[in-house]
């Protein structure tokens, strides 16, 4: 059994007792005493840990997550981070993608886009919202006078294509968090735009839908400490396919171009 306490903290405690006033049961100090190791000499534990070095196959979400936030906490650059997202092995995603898509746009913008993650055309190109519904984002972005060579930077909660076009699942969306965090803290930006659900809902831990969280406005915390407000809006790719629901949008990127104006952006 470990020792419960070593003799000079049990030495002072009793001491302390008395001047309190505090009557002391010195049978038990003395036992108490006895059990502490001597000093000088080292507490050795009865039976040592096993040393078991954990098996890459063993990791869990957790401690991928965890490899993850070291990863991102070490890169000081952005082109550091990429290079630390490509070469990151938690995704099971990663397997079946041709590439990982982190970033494109201008690093350092004051608008950051955030989107859900890459579809085929992004897969293969290896680059954020190159397909049809990034066609419709870069057209938003331009009727608020902002594009992807001059003023905005753009990436995704997740960054390997889940197969069938289905949604990135939580544990997907887990080991990314982290390269999300930092790639905002090392961005800066004044504002961030959620595209769509998936990046809403995880970014903000909402119980809530788009359909309510969108155009308003809410505070984003990376747990390293950086702040910006953070405001949702529909996926590019609904509005395509719900072309009733643009004035919706174009709602929420009036108050977009307001806030980046009142922001300094
Ligand atoms: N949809 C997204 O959310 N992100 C992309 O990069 C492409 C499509």
């Amino acid at each position: 059994m470990p020792h419960p306490a070593s003799r000079e903290p049990i030495s002072a405690l009793t001491e302390w007792w008395a001047d309190m006033g505090v009557s002391v049961d010195t049978a038990l100090v003395d036992a108490l005493l006895k059990s502490a190791p001597k000093p000088g000499k080292p507490e050795t534990p009865e039976t040592p840990a096993a040393v078991v070095p954990m098996r890459k196959a063993s990791r869990t979400v957790s401690d991928w997550a965890k490899v993850a936030r070291n990863e991102a906490r070490a890169a000081q650059t952005l082109e550091a981070l990429a290079d630390a997202i490509r070469a990151f092995e938690g995704s099971p995603l990663k397997a079946t993608s041709e590439q990982a898509v982190v970033c494109d746009g201008i690093a350092g913008a004051s608008l950051m886009v955030i989107g859900e993650g890459p579809g085929a055309e992004e897969d293969r190109r290896g680059l954020p919202f190159v397909g049809k519904a990034g066609q419709l984002l870069d057209k938003m972005l331009a009727a608020i006078g902002r594009t992807r060579s001059e003023n905005v930077f753009i990436t995704n909660v997740n960054y390997w294509r889940p197969g069938g076009n289905r949604n990135p699942e939580p544990d997907e969306l887990a080991v990314c968090r982290p390269f999300v965090d930092r790639m905002i803290e090392l961005a800066q930006p004044k504002l961030i735009i959620a595209a769509g659900g998936v990046p809403a809902v995880s970014l903000l831990a909402s119980k809530d839908g788009i359909m309510k969280l969108r155009g308003n406005e809410y505070a984003y915390a990376t747990p390293d400490g950086f702040s910006a407000p953070i405001i949702p809006i529909l996926h590019p790719a609904y509005l395509l396919r719900r072309p009733q629901d643009k004035s919706r949008a174009w709602r929420d990127l009036m108050l977009i171009e307001k806030r980046l104006a009142e922001l300094g952006g």
